[in-house]
């Protein structure tokens, strides 16, 4: 019998909505007239809340801080006030991630087109290349995934002079953040609560942030789809993982009712079995869903044990949070593939729809291109170059664009192909406060928007297609790169103006 529909975790985007008037003027805020006083109180008050809220990480500085919970734990790194952000983008960038869920979902479906997108990057990428015969085998044994589970989290930068919010990139595979990405809104608000009136600052004006919610319920409704009251949620997890506490609120979240396990590739390889019917067993549990938060980098395929794991769980009946094909549909080559004319219009119909998604495309070309390219190695400042890779610090800009261009035309081989060119986005730059190890510092920033959305359907019933809160990660602006853990960027939440 089907297990009974208990998802007391449930709960819609219109919690998101914000309760204060339409009309009321909001006035951006100036954090240098902030009184020092007042900035040190703030600080204070946001490492006492961090700690005792988990808005917390593994400390790179102590040894098992990424293995053992609870061990070496520092806050996260924390902007100490919301960032302005105008009203009409936000909503913008909610109202785009339905579409894309449904995007992502049609594009899967089209095994040729992923791999004739891939061809080329295949030859010179190792990494693509063994994501791309996974894939292979799939259309090769027909396989069908019926139940279809995406968490995705689309970036934005809002362009200062052509003043479009226009997408970085669209993450399928272990979007990360939800979670500490909740505690950070709630952080804000909380500053608000007590200091507004002194900052003129309405917490209000922070949106709701439901994302962890939001995710564990998919989760949870992917399970009950599966129709197996014995079976379990698998994570896959890296083997060291200092983001582990942002892991533990979405899987703690899902526990409350659904059981759960949280195993390695390497321990899948070992413990897992593959039944004849299709079924996946990790040391003797059924498994109904895989949730990766591990397989999205080189590092984390040591070996052909990993590789394995991640063919065996592809085979399985399970339901893959991405499967490969939605694995393969969140790469950058596929990106700038669909921005092409004319390629949005081979997997949506609806022309509204199709606009808004184009409205959002940055320019984005292959290395095929040759125009581009000489343009590129003239004002490489214009253009960020971007390898098949996931987790951030993999990007080249300014002269290196130009130097490796150059590399790759004198080098006269294919490795071009392992690379596309994007836009590159200038946002406004403004004077933030960020914290990281206890001390919060004063820099000009630039920030980057990230929507979380959650897509499930079985069959023809699409059970959920929904944006699922937000993520705003802050960098100072000298850096190009943007990644949290990788120690550029901190956590950020929006003041909507
Ligand atoms: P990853 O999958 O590694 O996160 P991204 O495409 O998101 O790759 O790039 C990493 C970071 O580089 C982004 O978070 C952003 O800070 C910066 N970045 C990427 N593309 C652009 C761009 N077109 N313009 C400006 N900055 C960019
Ligand atoms: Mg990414
Ligand atoms: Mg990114």
């Amino acid at each position: 019998s089907k297990p009974e529909k208990n998802i007391s975790v449930s709960l819609k985007s219109s919690n998101m909505s914000l309760n204060c008037s339409k009309v009321e003027q909001v006035k951006t805020y100036d954090p240098l007239g902030i009184d020092p006083d007042l900035v040190q109180k703030l600080a204070y008050d946001a490492l006492v809340w961090s700690s005792l809220h988990g808005l917390v990480a593994g400390d790179r500085n102590i040894q098992w801080s990424g293995k053992i919970p609870g061990v070496g734990m520092v806050h996260a790194p924390v902007a100490l006030l919301p960032m302005s952000f105008p009203e009409h983008y936000w909503r913008q960038a909610c109202e785009l991630a339905p579409i894309f869920n449904e995007l992502v979902d049609r594009v899967s479906l089209d095994g040729k087109f992923l791999q004739d997108a891939l061809s080329r990057t295949k030859k010179v990428d190792d990494f693509t290349s063994r994501l791309l015969d996974i894939h292979s085998k799939m259309l090769e044994i027909n396989k069908k995934e019926e139940i279809r589970l995406g968490l995705h989290r689309s970036d934005y930068m809002l362009d200062e002079q052509t003043k479009l919010l226009l997408q970085i990139e669209l993450n399928t595979i272990s979007s990360s953040f939800a979670g500490l990405g909740c505690l950070v809104s709630e952080l804000h608000r909380f500053l608000l609560k007590h200091y507004g009136d002194k900052l003129g600052l309405n917490p209000a004006r922070i949106p709701g942030n439901t994302a962890v919610i939001q995710f564990a319920d998919a989760l949870a409704k992917a399970w009950n789809e599966y129709n197996n009251p014995r079976a379990v949620v698998m994570v896959v997890v890296q083997t060291e993982e200092r983001n582990m506490y942002d892991q533990h609120w979405l899987s703690s979240t899902l526990k409350e009712i659904y059981p759960f396990q949280l195993k390695t590739l390497a321990e899948i390889d070992a413990e897992g079995e593959l039944l004849p019917d299709g079924t996946l067993t990790v040391g003797g549990q059924v498994i109904a869903v895989v949730y990766f938060r591990a397989g999205y980098a080189p590092t984390d395929y040591p070996s052909e044990s990993e590789w394995r794991s991640r063919l065996m769980m592809e085979q399985s009946t399970a339901v893959k949070c991405p499967s490969i094909a939605y694995h393969l549909a969140g790469t950058k080559k596929i990106q700038q593939e669909l921005a092409k004319p004319n390629v949005l219009e081979r997997f949506l119909d609806n022309k509204e729809d199709i606009a808004k998604l184009r409205k959002c495309f940055a320019g984005l070309w292959s290395l095929d291109d040759s125009n581009i390219i000489q343009d590129a190695i003239e004002r490489p400042e214009l253009y960020v170059m971007k390898p098949q890779r996931e987790g951030g610090g993999n990007n080249i800009y300014g002269d290196d664009v130009r130097e490796t261009l150059l590399r790759l035309q004198k080098d006269g081989t294919e490795e071009d192909a392992a690379y596309i060119l994007m836009q590159r986005i200038f946002p406004t730059v403004s004077p933030t406060f960020l914290m990281r190890d206890g001390i919060c510092h004063q820099d000009r920033a630039i920030s980057e928007l990230g929507v979380y959305s959650a897509y499930l359907r079985n069959k023809e019933n699409v059970i959920i297609n929904e944006n699922s809160g937000y993520l705003m990660r802050t960098k100072v602006a000298s850096s190009n790169e943007g990644g949290v853990v990788a120690g550029f960027a901190v956590l950020d939440s929006i003041y909507l103006t």
